[in-house]
């Protein structure tokens, strides 16, 4: 696993923090799972804790410059992320609001994604947020309708999943074309379908 630490500026108020980044999974420690998450995962997306902007810290990267005494910053909560969503953010390309939408999904399964049963069972806690994280899944589905990338459909499959539509999770998971280099992932979606069971877990 290979990681590093990036010194991120504000792009509206200029202050500086530092922000770790996964360089490449690929060795021993990193732990997949079925919604993509990595760990250990670190934010795409951040917010300023001076002014409150939301912004993809990749493109706000002063490294080379000094950073000392600069704190990291706290992961976004699914608050926050609902927050940016609904508000936009700071130079927001097409493709962001996709990350962005999928970064909430993964914020809302980060209490569950490791918790044995019995523990709390669903990514979301009351009606308010049942209803924001059933919304988010579904307008997920709607952005990537007409992507038939095979790691969109591994996202779209996981989705289905997610929702209880156990049936269109297996069609999604049949449109995959590269099918060996996903064995194991779609295999384990399979069994958590024929379980009827929707929470993401750990490969
Ligand atoms: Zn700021």
């Amino acid at each position: 696993m290979q990681i590093t630490t990036e010194l991120i500026q504000c792009p509206i108020c200029a202050a500086r923090r530092l922000n770790r980044k996964l360089l490449s999974a690929n060795s021993r420690g990193a732990r997949y799972y079925t919604d993509g998450y990595i760990f250990p995962g670190y934010p795409l997306f951040v917010k300023c804790p001076d002014c409150g902007a939301v912004f993809k810290a990749a493109d706000y990267d002063v490294s080379g410059e000094t950073g000392e005494g600069v704190e990291y910053y706290t992961p976004m909560t699914v608050k926050e992320y609902r927050k940016a969503i609904e508000k936009g953010f700071a130079n927001a390309a097409d493709g962001d609001i996709i990350a962005l939408r999928l970064e909430l999904w993964r914020t809302f399964h980060n209490p569950v994604r490791d918790a044995d049963a019995g523990e709390r069972a669903t990514p979301w806690k009351g009606a308010k947020e049942k209803a924001a994280y059933t919304g988010n899944c579904l307008e997920l589905l709607r952005l990537t309708e007409n992507c038939q990338d095979d790691e969109v459909l591994l996202t779209r499959a996981e989705l289905y999943r997610n929702l209880g539509e156990f049936d269109k999770c297996k069609q999604t998971l049949s449109l995959i074309t590269q099918s060996d280099d996903y064995e194991s992932f779609i295999a384990g979606l399979l069994e958590a379908c024929a379980k009827r069971k929707k929470r993401t877990f750990r490969l």
